[in-house]
């Protein structure tokens, strides 16, 4: 047994990240902010001639728009709904007496129209299908959102609340893969330059279910999503801090997203885990940032 404490512990010990009682729930720092926003920067000024609407999401979402994205067919188990309470004075008092006695005061909660956004591209879609056709070639769209999903473990970099920076491709099927081999490319080249030592491999979701398991072999045979991963604090394995998703027409047929020239739009996503890439370079270059390598400290302007 090493005496030396676990990532999570030094992280806390350090101040990056402090504890909520919750697992994968946390407040940031001052330090922990820096490097993020330090890594949002550098992506900032890769995409800047790229065109993009940029737009930034709260973590909820419309719960029925979350419904119809068929989010819940393929992740139930991840999905977070919002609940207040609707009732009376007379519910008030039951509630209160639910919560003195240890019991589920939640029992009586109504789920409100918000649900918690599973990934940060899931508001955009509708967004689009309501201005009407897609400008010829297509759109670029740079979001960035906190997202929840229920999966509590106390490795650090499977938060239950996370944010992802992600860019949003629709346009024809050329102009969507055209994306994301461009952004494979260029998801390497960025995460070389801080000097991450990276993998790229084939991936799959964690589709739910019985019918999950098909979903997920499709998903692999088809190619339709890759992840970019380092090793952080999963000793089984590294973690993913990029995925590149082609979704072919799922979301222009739900939605009624269409081309300029009347076709279903075609979308793709790459997403940063703007979390997990901070805790990559903490993992790598250590819990002194002073100390981190000049290349990087200087390509990452800290
Ligand atoms: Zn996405």
């Amino acid at each position: 047994m090493s005496n030396q404490p676990s990532f999570l512990q030094a992280l806390f010990d350090q101040g990056y990240l402090i504890p909520s009682g919750v697992p994968g729930l946390f407040g940031r720092g001052e330090a922990y902010e820096a490097i993020v926003s330090a890594f949002d920067g550098l992506i900032s000024r890769l995409v800047k001639d790229d065109g993009a609407e940029k737009i930034s999401f709260p973590p909820g979402m419309s719960r029925a728009h979350l419904e119809k994205s068929g989010y819940l067919k393929s992740f139930p188990q991840l999905a977070g709904s919002v609940h207040s309470f609707c009732g009376t004075d007379h519910d008030h008092i039951e509630l209160l007496r639910e919560i003195d006695q240890g019991g589920d005061w939640t029992r009586g909660l109504v789920c409100t129209e918000v649900a918690l956004t599973p990934a940060t591209c899931y508001p955009v879609y509708p967004i689009m299908a309501a201005r009407g056709p897609l400008p010829s070639g297509g759109q670029v769209f740079d979001l960035q959102s906190y997202c929840f999903r229920h999966e509590p473990s106390e490795d650090p970099a499977r938060m239950q609340m996370f944010r992802i920076r992600e860019f949003v491709r629709a346009g024809t099927q050329e102009e969507v893969l055209d994306f994301r081999t461009a952004w494979l490319e260029r998801g390497r080249d960025l995460i070389k330059s801080i000097g991450l030592p990276l993998d790229i491999d084939l991936a799959n979701d964690p589709f739910f279910g019985r019918g999950g398991r098909l979903m997920r072999a499709g998903q692999r045979e088809k190619e339709l999503k890759f992840e970019l991963l380092v090793q952080i604090a999963n000793p089984s394995g590294p973690t993913a801090i990029m995925s590149f998703n082609y979704h072919q027409e799922h979301f222009g047929e739900t939605w009624g997203i269409h081309t300029a020239e009347g076709g279903v739009a075609e979308t793709a996503c790459t997403g940063f885990g703007m979390d997990r890439v901070a805790l990559a370079l903490l993992r790598h270059h250590g819990l002194d940032l002073a100390a981190w390598p000049e290349p990087v400290r200087e390509t990452l302007g800290l």
